[in-house]
């Protein structure tokens, strides 16, 4: 389902920040690692977020599941504030944490070794009390592993005795148990071999259409958020600089950024093969110490001094939104002629 502007989100993010402070990467200062990100994900709609290692990525979707608390700013299921600086420190209420959830990146790590399968999709069944008796939780199971295509007849294995690939969708089953309303997948295919990704990246793809469930897809891989997403959030920095329909952003990007990163992927369109690859000065700067002004301009070919002083709000171009003064604006659509007859 293609987001609908009819509908309220159903997860919105707003001026999110978050600074660790003390840890081995800081060296005695504060990491920045989101500066003020906002978002809002739609029923049905698939929202990809992508960015260099670093950016800021897995933070927000930890923030975003609340698991990780926001220096400021706040998240909200349905219009309901639930989790952020000021609200409750109880945590995220259980009704909530029922309807968001969220698939990790590496699915050996966050399967627990001791637990058979069953158990481990039959976790928040029981947390939640969905199932009224042990024959009905182990139907639901079944049920749930069929949906992600595995076998019920293996649900009294291991992890260990699955594949990469087997195990994501153990992961994928467990977000579902729940009947959640959105699943945050943090680079959910990155942990798996290239030959694998493109199954799971198919299995979201059809979980999203026929469960209508809504998904943010973090991803470092442009192609692969472009095949699943309805919008696409570019990050740099622990800041939003682009964000728009998936067609929008990929077809005519507005921002330098975005623009770099697309020339560096493999282009299937043969109208914009031939792009000349955009080489990008240097790595990007500590987020201890993010540059004044746009985050970009210590790498940016189109950086003025107005660029170093002056930070871009993220302002709509054409379709989309981007944080550039100098944003590239989507060529105009030419109307189509009238008809004389
Ligand atoms: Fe580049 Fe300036 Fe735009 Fe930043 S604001 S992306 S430095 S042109």
């Amino acid at each position: 389902m293609a987001p609908s502007p009819d509908h309220e989100p159903v997860l919105t993010a707003s001026n999110l920040h978050k600074t660790y402070r003390g840890g081995l990467l800081s060296r005695g200062g504060a990491v920045r690692a989101v500066a003020g990100v906002d978002l809002e994900l739609y029923p049905g709609e698939t929202l990809g977020i992508v960015g260099e290692s670093g950016c800021g990525k897995s933070t927000l979707a930890r923030m975003l599941v609340g698991l990780e608390r926001p220096d400021e700013g706040e998240v909200a299921f349905r219009g309901r504030p639930f989790f952020g600086r000021g609200l409750s420190g109880g945590g995220v209420p259980r009704d909530i944490r029922r309807r968001v959830q969220m698939v990790f990146q590496d699915p050996l790590t966050s399967l627990n070794p001791r637990m058979t399968v069953h158990d481990i999709v039959a976790e928040p069944l029981r947390v939640h009390r969905l199932a009224r008796d042990a024959r009905a939780m182990r139907d639901r199971v079944g049920e749930l592993l069929e949906l992600v295509g595995l076998s019920p007849d293996r649900m009294h294995r291991f992890p260990h005795e699955f594949s990469g690939g087997q195990r994501q969708r153990v992961g994928i089953a467990r977000a579902l148990a729940t009947e959640p309303d959105v699943i945050v997948c943090d680079e959910p295919v990155s942990a798996l071999d290239m030959s694998v990704q493109a199954q799971v990246v198919n299995l979201f793809a059809e979980l999203q259409r026929t469960l209508g469930v809504a998904l943010v897809f973090i991803a470092h891989d442009l192609a692969v958020v472009r095949h699943v997403s309805h919008r696409v959030g570019v990050m740099y920095l622990g800041r939003v600089a682009e964000m728009g329909p998936a067609a929008g952003v990929y077809g005519a990007p507005a921002h330098p950024y975005t623009m770099a990163l697309l020339s560096a992927a493999p282009v299937p369109k043969p109208r914009l093969r031939g792009r000349s690859r955009i080489m990008l000065a240097g790595d990007p700067p500590s987020p201890v110490a993010p540059p004044p002004g746009c985050r970009f301009h210590t790498r940016c070919w189109k950086a003025t001094d107005r660029c170093s002083e002056v930070e871009p709000a993220l302002e709509a171009v054409g379709d989309h939104y981007a944080a550039c003064h100098y944003a590239e604006r989507p060529p105009e659509r030419t109307p189509s002629p009238e008809r004389t007859t």
